[in-house]
């Protein structure tokens, strides 16, 4: 599809540096870009026009060499719980969905990097979607700065969790240039501690990722034997439990932080205590804590959520192991917006029934 504007860049596409190279090439000083990050980021300016302390003949030069993408849910969804669904139509008419999630003093961001995701786990619903394109890092951090715009002050937007729509890790580029926008000096500033990155665990990204920016790191672990994880996750074809061990002792940890493992109990598969011990087995020697998250159903899987009781014991073997183990209740299931039923579809046919054409 030919796109008029595409030859121009979209300034949220860039990294901060390039911003400031834009404008010095306009003959514009230091502080000129730092206007125009504060209006690109902390102002979430939809377009031009708004940033309404730079002259005329300057938003007018800007708008000729570059262009900005709004972005703004074109539906919003609200679970019973509080929780929100936000879903985005892109320019190419592609659609993604982030995730608000209220808490007591703040809210929670779940946030998408694809359009859908290619590693084809057995009990996500995102993976039956496949995989159609990475998105831009305007895309990406779009749908936070659309999210800050809907919460409180009460209540501000201080934790994202890359655990919505795809594989973080399969679109580096453009996931390290939006975590510069969210955590940068000239971006959000957001904290290091709040913003967490999910993988399947694409052990020969990880050292990059940790090299390469201060967010946290989760991986999703669901299995701790390899036969078992191979068939639940087809990554760990191509990196095994074993390689993937040795890339998480190898990166490039902050002494104070810890990695987060994921853990997703499927009722009757990986849920039994003898699992739970092969899961603390595995966990030796690494400085981790594991987040169990209970199998959210849905139509595109045939797995069943875990027994509650075996969820307990479950947690309690890991504890008497000595490994810090939460409990992770995801939020928002009556409106699919709960970990692994994103798919940017069922709701949106209501929505282009009203919409007519
Ligand atoms: N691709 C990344 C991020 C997206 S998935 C990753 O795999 O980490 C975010 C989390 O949701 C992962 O831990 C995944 O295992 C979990 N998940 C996927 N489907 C789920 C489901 N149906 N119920 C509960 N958790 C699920």
């Amino acid at each position: 599809m030919e796109h008029p504007k595409s030859h121009k860049p979209d300034l949220r596409d860039l990294r901060p540096q390039q911003v400031q190279d834009i404008l010095t090439s306009l003959g514009e000083k230091p502080f000129r870009a730092r206007q125009v990050l504060r209006w690109l980021y902390k102002n979430a300016a939809p377009d031009f026009e708004t940033m309404s302390d730079l002259a005329k003949p300057l938003r007018q030069r800007l708008s000729q060499v570059a262009r900005l993408t709004a972005m703004a849910p074109a539906q919003v969804e609200d679970a019973a719980d509080g929780t929100s669904k936000l879903l985005y139509v892109l320019d190419d008419g592609a659609r993604i969905e982030s995730v608000l999630i209220p808490e007591a003093d703040h809210h929670t961001l779940c946030v998408s990097s694809q359009v859908g995701c290619r590693q084809g786990c057995a009990f996500c619903r995102t993976a039956t979607l496949g995989f159609t394109r990475n998105l831009r890092p305007a895309e990406i951090t779009g749908q936070v700065l659309a999210a800050r715009r809907l919460v409180d002050e009460a209540r501000p937007l201080t934790n994202l969790v890359f655990m919505g729509m795809g594989e973080p890790l399969d679109n580096m580029a453009s996931l390290l240039i939006s975590l510069e926008h969210i955590l940068g000096e000239s971006g959000l500033q957001m904290s290091q501690r709040r913003v967490t990155v999910s993988t399947v665990g694409l052990a020969d990204h990880l050292a990059d990722f940790g090299r390469a920016t201060p967010a946290a790191l989760a991986v999703s672990l669901n299995a701790a034997n390899e036969g078992l994880r191979s068939k639940l996750m087809p990554i760990n074809r191509r990196f095994s439990l074993a390689t993937l061990k040795a890339a998480l002792l190898a990166y490039p940890l902050k002494p104070t932080r810890r990695i987060t493992l994921e853990y997703v109990l499927l009722g009757g598969v990986n849920d039994r205590p003898a699992h739970a011990v092969e899961l603390a087995r595995w966990c030796r020697g690494l400085k981790c804590k594991v987040n169990l998250i209970p199998f959210n159903p849905h139509e595109g899987a045939d797995f069943v959520a875990p027994a509650e009781a075996d969820v307990q014991v479950f947690q309690e073997v890991l504890i008497s192991e000595h490994i810090t183990a939460l409990l992770r209740r995801s939020r928002g299931a009556d409106i699919s917006a709960a970990c692994g039923q994103l798919a940017a579809r069922a709701a949106l046919d209501d929505w282009d029934e009203e919409d007519g054409d």
